[in-house]
């Protein structure tokens, strides 16, 4: 085994990623008896690692190592753009969502600074791949400052641009207690409104990342992809119109597949792109069910379609045949599932999102055994406070926690009976909850019923309920568990 090898090994196992990896920087050549020549010999075990297609963000891991220890000491995005700058055992500078549109860095310009260069002191394999590390802190401050002028409320890429939303709905049909979307109607967008938005995303690609269209994840943000399904056509004020008075006078909302086609034809680079989008089981599942009621409007809709030639009729065969196509590999390839908690009681009375747990459960068994899908991600919640107040009576902490359980045990069933060997097809992303203003779910903290944490334990309560977590997925993949700590910050608080 040669040092490159050996490296990378010891770093693919210090930081949980898995192959498939690729070094795509190395300087190896000085031998570690080399002595005599300690600055050159600690230069030249400068490592840049890069991890693709795990769950967690894809990106470079900049590497030292001094004598048998391997450090990571930067985390950077796929756009070379870095996420932390960690030092011997503690992150120093974690460079945090404040970063993304504000056009500042918080006064880490040395940290910035020394690790672009030590980055491009290394010889790089390939020169494309070096044009993602012309950075420095100036160049950095510019860019944010140029992309927050840029940015409208319509698109919304993340920290490193990677991953891009694509509005094609406002809103949402449903009123879950928790959630800012819940508090206007529902509006789908016609094909025409969802294209006007991907000419946006495209501009801004043009601008902001030339070259490296490929490398992005496009998110059609629609509180529900089968929405569309549900309820084909819009009368002229906007109104929805279930799909049994489709054939009223009305505007057609956009198809999904269409969505998809017209996604590939404005950015063809998108071949390899993750396309993710949102689905909410029991929306999906009244579509698979009612599947026989909805075909003959859906067939007369995709008719006037101008992409109904590339389509065989058959696509509307079936649920599963048209489940297939939407979620091939080339079409919609990642679905998040808010599932939020495994607990009819507390899904329906805490979280105001009636979903029972069949229905999530028959929601995942179908994508996954009926439909081409290739990532299922369910979103879980905790974090809601001490006591909370209910049509029957308080549900005190000893519940939350044991509902909690109960629920982390089950999912931590279903990955395991879902995922076999390498593949990772189902993961459990669990957010903290965020009290948004104007929700119901706010309005009822309010209530002298509500018990909050204390203040000063806020975090070891919330690191409580976290281990439940971590016990329920112990022995199983890491990445089949993940902590999203800033799921449900509002995006404006980034913005200047
Ligand atoms: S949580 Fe999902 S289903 Fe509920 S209102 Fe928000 S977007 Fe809609």
């Amino acid at each position: 085994m040669d040092n490159l090898e050996a490296i990378t090994q010891a770093i693919t196992r210090r930081s949980g990623v898995f192959a498939p990896h690729a070094i795509i920087a190395a300087d190896f050549n000085v031998s570690r008896s080399d002595n005599e020549n300690r600055a050159k010999l600690n230069s030249a075990e400068n490592v840049l690692l890069h991890v693709m297609e795990t769950s967690e963000s894809d990106g470079y891991y900049l590497l030292v190592s001094s004598h048998d220890e391997r450090k990571v000491i930067a985390e950077l995005g796929e756009t070379g753009i870095i996420e932390k700058i960690i030092s011997a055992d503690e992150e120093i500078s974690s460079l945090p969502g404040g970063y993304v549109y504000g056009g500042h860095i918080s006064g880490k310009k040395s940290q910035v600074d020394r690790v672009y260069s030590r980055i491009n002191s290394l010889n790089f394999v390939s020169g494309q791949e070096q044009a993602y590390f012309d950075w420095d802190y100036e160049k950095l401050s510019q860019r944010f400052y140029a992309l927050s002028r840029f940015l409208s409320k319509r698109i919304t890429p993340d920290f490193q641009s990677t991953s891009i939303n694509w509005p094609i709905a406002d809103n949402c049909e449903w009123i879950c207690y928790f959630c800012p979307e819940s508090l206007l109607p529902l509006r789908l967008y016609t094909l025409d409104e969802a294209k006007s938005s991907l000419s946006e995303i495209a501009r801004f690609l043009e601008r902001f990342h030339n070259g490296m269209h490929d490398r992005f994840e496009i998110f059609p943000n629609a509180n529900d992809i089968t929405a569309f399904l549900a309820f084909p056509q819009r009368s002229a004020n906007g109104k929805i119109i279930p799909y049994n008075k489709a054939k009223e006078e009305g505007i057609f909302v956009a198809d999904p597949i269409e969505l998809v086609v017209a996604l590939k034809q404005t950015l063809p680079k998108s071949e390899k792109r993750k396309i993710g989008t949102f689905l909410n089981p029991a929306t999906f599942m009244r579509v698979v069910n009612d599947f026989e009621k909805i075909r003959p409007v859906l067939e007369d809709r995709f008719a006037q379609s101008p992409y109904a030639n590339m389509f065989q009729p058959s696509l509307f065969r079936s649920p599963e045949k048209y489940f297939s196509t939407l979620f091939s590999p080339g079409g919609i390839n990642r679905l998040y599932l808010g599932i939020e908690i495994l607990d009819d009681f507390f899904a329906r009375e805490v979280l105001g999102k009636p979903v029972t747990e069949v229905e999530k459960l028959r929601a995942i068994d179908y994508l996954l055994r009926d439909t081409r899908v290739e990532k299922v991600k369910l979103i879980v919640q905790y974090g809601f406070g001490k006591k909370i107040p209910t049509s029957a009576g308080i549900v005190d902490y000893d519940q939350i926690l044991s509902t909690l359980e109960r629920s982390a045990i089950s999912l931590a069933q279903l990955t395991k009976r879902h995922n076999n060997g390498n593949s990772l097809r189902l993961t459990v992303e669990v957010s903290r909850y965020q009290p948004v203003e104007g929700t119901k779910m706010h309005q009822l903290r309010q209530r002298p019923e509500f018990t909050d944490y204390p203040d000063a334990e806020r975090e070891a309560y919330l690191a409580r309920e976290e281990k439940i977590f971590t016990d329920a997925f112990r022995g199983q993949w890491k990445h089949a568990l993940r902590f999203d700590y800033h799921y449900a910050l509002p995006i404006d608080a980034f913005r200047n």
